[in-house]
């Protein structure tokens, strides 16, 4: 048979794959395995949208064997298959995801289960084998087809004979060196460690022929070997667990299991209710935000399910876009299977389902804040402005989630506080929170107007986001505390409440002649008694400060 080339980006991507996107070789298990069980799901919703079709999940299974003499490992499905184009197509080009051109095909942005989202986790395999070989019958065709290759050199397909409808992969597992063992991948017992860690929860059994010692029958000592086939997982989602019997490992590979992100969670929340509405949710706080979340192009979302059938990839519904960064799940018996149509009735329960996410989610950060602060900042640098942009485009109730939230830079703690940290501390005679707005830490500390308020003791947010002024202007006050720019002509200062100082006429008149050479860029010039060592600054009349006005002017209309 002839070779085949890869596609030149995919070489390179295949190469970086087995050297560094994964950090362990056995995922690639996980990924040939949801892989399977994304083909087995695709069967499924066939059932849902054609009527010809019938769908009976105890018939659909995943069973994985291996050969020890020839050094193989076999993973075999039931699912929807792949035709000759498809296996061209889809396993030809890395990063070309068949089951994102799956979805689009069907029009579905959101249709239901198909974990596989970057078009390379197939070629994972390629971590722990030397050859790939993948035959594959697609569901209404007689012919089947062989897929083969020897890695980054290229493929080659052929006809080849297959009863059922479905995919068995067929790795030839690398020989073990001094450094690495792949001994494990062909060791059942091994194997089902793996299964056990990455695929538990997966909906569809995965079987074993494992081999067992039992006591022989009608006799008290005599031992036979008995080889029985097992289901290895569990297939009770992770969320559906109790609590109690789940580790942080076993959460952290759910993350990465489901490609929420390639970072780790910060935290994670889990959720079960048992009130009306009935439902699980597993909630995570990633660590970094997605190079695009800042952006259009962000979708936000969780996950939905349907009583352990995912139903929607992303329902916006159950986030407000404040807490847009949150990744996870959500599982609810109450409501139908039924896609999209039905889906809009449920929307008072889904509406009652986010108002309670919601809690939850501050709830843990809060407790994130009080325990682990640093931890918190981490959070904050990557997702504080989404926070402040929540207290800015509120009228209502996000404004009391949030407050308690935000964290600007403080000058005399010289780091980041919370807004009742500063109310604290305020001294005895300070009526207002005091902020000041530049583009750095640095300039900030060069602004003429912070001197007064430095020296009287009292303590400066600094605002550096474009962001956070605005935000605060929406807050008005917090804990009865109003805020006050050191740019604004009252301060506020008890012994000293206004800048206005009546100037000689001298001095008026060269005031009167700078107004003059400046016209149509100050509204006035006048004399301050609240400089010290400079010896003028720019101050704002009004509500609008020049930082703000400055972020106005650069908006589109
Ligand atoms: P992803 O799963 O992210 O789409 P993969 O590299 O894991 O990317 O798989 C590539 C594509 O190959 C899948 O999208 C799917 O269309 C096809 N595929 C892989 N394994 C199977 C399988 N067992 N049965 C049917 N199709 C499969
Ligand atoms: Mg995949």
């Amino acid at each position: 048979m002839t070779v085949k080339q890869f596609e030149a980006e995919s070489k390179r991507l295949l190469d970086m794959m087995i050297h560094s996107i994964y950090s362990k070789r056995e995922v690639f298990l996980r990924e040939l395995i949801s892989n399977a069980s994304d083909a087995m799901d695709k069967m499924y919703y066939r059932a849902l949208t054609d009527d010809k079709v019938t769908f009976n999940q105890s018939d659909y299974y995943i069973k994985i064997s291996t050969d020890k003499d020839n050094r193989t490992l076999t993973i075999s499905d039931n699912g929807i298959g792949m035709t000759k184009e498809e296996l061209e197509q889809n396993l030809g080009t890395i990063a070309k995801s068949g089951s994102l051109a799956f979805k689009k095909d069907n029009e579905i942005k959101d249709g239901f289960d198909i974990i596989g989202q970057f078009g390379v986790g197939f070629y994972a395999a390629f971590m722990v084998a030397d050859k790939v070989s993948v035959t594959s019958r697609a569901v209404d065709q007689d012919q089947a087809y062989h897929w083969y290759s020897e890695g980054a050199e290229g493929y080659a397909i052929e006809e080849a004979t297959k009863e059922t409808v479905g995919t068995t992969i067929t790795l030839t597992i690398k020989e073990s060196n001094e450094d690495d063992d792949f001994e494990q991948f062909l060791d059942l017992h091994q194997l089902q460690t793996i299964v056990k860690t990455y695929s538990d929860f997966i909906r569809y059994p995965i079987k074993m022929d494992l081999t067992e010692e039992k006591l022989k029958e009608g006799t008290e000592d005599e031992y036979e070997t008995i080889v029985e086939e097992k289901i290895v997982n569990s297939m009770v989602p992770i969320w559906k667990k109790n609590k109690t019997e789940l580790t942080d490992d076993d959460y952290k590979n759910f993350y990465h299991e489901k490609h929420y992100g390639f970072d780790n969670p910060l935290t994670h929340v889990h959720v079960s209710v048992d009130g009306n509405i009935r439902y699980q949710a597993i909630l995570y706080v990633p660590e970094t935000a997605p190079y695009n979340y800042y952006s259009q192009e962000f979708e936000k979302g969780l996950e939905l399910y349907s009583n352990g059938v995912l139903i929607k990839n992303k329902a916006p519904e159950l986030l407000p876009d404040y807490f847009s960064f949150v990744k996870g799940l959500v599982d609810s018996e109450d409501l139908s299977l039924n896609i999209s149509r039905e889906m809009l009735q449920h929307d008072r329960q889904l509406k009652l389902i986010e108002k309670n996410l919601v809690k939850k989610i501050k709830q843990e950060l809060k407790k994130m804040l009080m325990n682990d602060r640093e931890k918190y900042e981490t959070f904050f640098k990557a997702f504080g402005r989404q926070l402040k942009y929540g207290v800015y485009s509120d009228f209502g109730q996000n404004k009391e989630t949030l407050k308690d939230l935000i964290l600007f830079y403080s000058s005399t703690e010289e780091k980041l506080v919370t807004l009742a940290e500063y109310v604290e501390r305020m001294k005895d005679d300070q009526k207002y929170i005091y902020y000041a707005t530049g583009e750095s830490h640095a300039r900030i500390e060069r602004l003429p107007q912070t001197e007064i308020v430095r020296d009287k003791g009292y303590e400066i947010l600094y605002f550096t986001d474009d962001i956070d002024e605005f935000a605060i202007k929406m807050l008005m006050n917090y804990d009865d505390k109003e805020f006050k720019s050191v740019s604004s002509v009252d301060l506020g200062f008890e012994d000293d409440a206004t800048d206005e100082k009546v100037a000689s006429e001298e001095d008026q008149a060269i005031f009167d002649q700078m107004k003059e050479i400046l016209k149509g860029k100050v509204a006035d010039v006048r004399l301050s008694k609240r400089l010290k060592t400079h010896p003028v600054c720019l101050s704002n009349e009004g509500d609008i400060s020049i930082e703000m006005e400055k972020v106005l002017s650069m908006m589109p209309d």
